[in-house]
């Protein structure tokens, strides 16, 4: 459609934005079409229009646990790169040419993959599950995607402690991937108690702004 040249800019970009809707749409059918399924009785609602060109994803299975809201962005970020199993562990800094001593950084026995960093590792799967036990789940520790559903599960429920468990999940991955840079780069040694005793201590820092975390926590005064 031509775009009169005596049109203010607002209806020129209105008309060019026709074009947009039709290029790289989504939505199936006619302009026509998609414009009436973004109607409200005679109204057009722009907001079913937005969601109408949205591209539509499959759903991932750790969604609730990667769109948890009490997740601070500090852990989101580890956590998410995780989720995609895209730290540069062992394995994949191999496939990049990058030469590193291929046995696990934790406990030097097995050659060291993201499985066996989460949690197949004796020494990460007992941090993760001393952590859980702090917490009252006396579980035994699976493998990285049983984890990952266990910890979306929780982070789809409203209560603190439930809350408090998928942050508690997201913030051991990020001391894990912490403490093996360390280990792997910095020649430090782990300190698995004092990781741990740090996770609880941010946990019960951000507790004292947060009523239902404050009660659950009030439960939970030994250190791991
Ligand atoms: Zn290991």
């Amino acid at each position: 459609m031509l775009i009169p040249k005596t049109a203010s800019w607002v209806v020129r970009k209105i008309i060019a934005s026709r074009e947009l809707v039709l290029q790289g749409q989504v939505a199936d059918g006619t302009l026509q079409t998609i414009l009436k399924s973004a109607l409200i009785g005679n109204g057009f609602a722009i907001r079913k229009m937005y969601l109408t060109l949205l591209p539509q994803h499959p759903k991932v299975e750790w969604k609730s646990l990667s769109l948890q809201a009490s997740i601070h962005p500090r852990y989101k970020f580890i956590l998410w790169l995780a989720l995609h199993q895209r730290l540069a562990t062992v394995d994949r800094l191999m496939k990049l040419g990058i030469q590193v001593p291929p046995d696990c950084a934790f406990c030097g026995l097995y050659r060291e993959t993201f499985a066996h960093l989460f949690f197949e590792c004796a020494i990460t799967r007992q941090m993760w599950y001393r952590l859980c036990v702090w917490m009252g789940y006396r579980r035994n520790i699976a493998d990285w995607n049983t984890e990952v559903k266990w910890a979306c599960k929780l982070a789809k429920k409203r209560a603190g402690l439930a809350e408090i468990s998928s942050c508690a999940f997201a913030m051991i991955v990020d001391a894990i991937w912490r403490e093996w840079n360390k280990l792997r780069f910095q020649n430090s040694s782990l300190l698995a108690a004092k990781v741990l005793k740090d996770i609880v201590i941010q946990l019960n820092i951000r507790g004292q702004a947060n009523r239902r975390w404050y009660d659950a926590l009030q439960g939970l005064n030994a250190y791991p």
